[in-house]
């Protein structure tokens, strides 16, 4: 609620300084632009809140907005790839989840409440939440793929590790099923079902072949802070399943953004 009420003030805040910009502006015929707080994003450019305004969303906890940084950002196109020597398999341990799911407006997330640790380049990273983007983020060669789940995971550091993987249309999600007839459509809304207990390695292709870069956030404020592995093989969900996510998740796909000069590894299960 106190989140609710800052926001509120900051917006009526934001408005007075707008009117009385606005009387400046007349008065000096100055063309020098305001700086924008949006209360909320979307995924819609024709609007002022669209990715391509994100650089100028205002974060109201002191965190710096990246977005605008064309250095580390993501999602990125996948191609160009090498082999990186250097990279290890990842080793994954998911303990059981009750079900929580909520529709934030952005996404569908599930906020994973049992244990979940993969361990990435000799650091333990445990799961926090998965979500849902449709189309994909990243794009494989300047293609995308229906849908990409993220399952975000963060160590005692504070740094972030993200798993994304694919889903592309073919035979029905045993995995997706399990959750398919309680999705929240409403924003806002959340599925709770202590009794609904799932693994998160449901959710993990049989083979853990991976692309690696170094990337960030793809909602604002798109920190800087994001180790990416992206899986190789995709999962498969039927047209059925696919169609219920993209009645809810409406294109919640941030564009790819500049490589600049990252190298992107590549680590091959044997
Ligand atoms: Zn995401």
């Amino acid at each position: 609620m106190k989140t609710k009420i800052d926001i509120l003030s900051t917006k009526n805040l934001m408005v007075l300084l707008l009117s009385l910009s606005i009387v400046i502006t007349s008065c000096n015929d100055d063309n020098t632009s305001d700086v924008e707080c949006f209360d909320d994003f979307n995924y819609d450019d024709t609007t002022d809140e669209g990715p391509a305004s994100w650089f100028n969303y205002c974060t109201d906890d002191g965190t710096i907005n990246e977005c605008g940084s064309t250095t580390r950002q993501s999602p990125i196109d996948i191609s160009g790839v090498v082999n990186d020597p250097t990279l290890q398999s990842l080793s994954t341990l998911y303990a059981n989840s009750i079900t929580e799911i909520i529709n934030n407006g952005h996404t569908l997330q599930f906020n994973y409440n049992g244990t979940g640790t993969v361990n990435f380049q000799g650091s333990d990273y445990s799961l926090q939440q998965f979500h849902f983007h449709a189309n994909s983020e990243h794009t494989i060669e300047g293609s995308h793929k229906p849908l990409e789940v993220h399952l975000v995971h963060k160590n005692d550091s504070g740094h972030l590790m993200v798993l994304g993987i694919f889903f592309e249309i073919g035979a029905e999600s045993t995995f997706l099923a399990q959750f398919i007839d309680n999705l929240p459509e409403e924003i806002n809304e959340t599925y709770l079902d202590f009794d609904l207990s799932y693994n998160a390695s449901g959710l993990l292709p049989a083979n853990l072949s991976y692309y690696h870069y170094k990337g960030s956030l793809t909602t604002p404020p798109c920190s800087e802070i994001v180790e990416w592995v992206v899986m190789k093989n995709a999962l498969e969900m039927s047209q059925t399943q696919m169609d219920q996510f993209s009645g809810i998740l409406h294109h919640n796909f941030r564009p790819v953004q500049p490589l600049a000069g990252r190298v992107i590894g590549a680590y091959d299960v044997n």
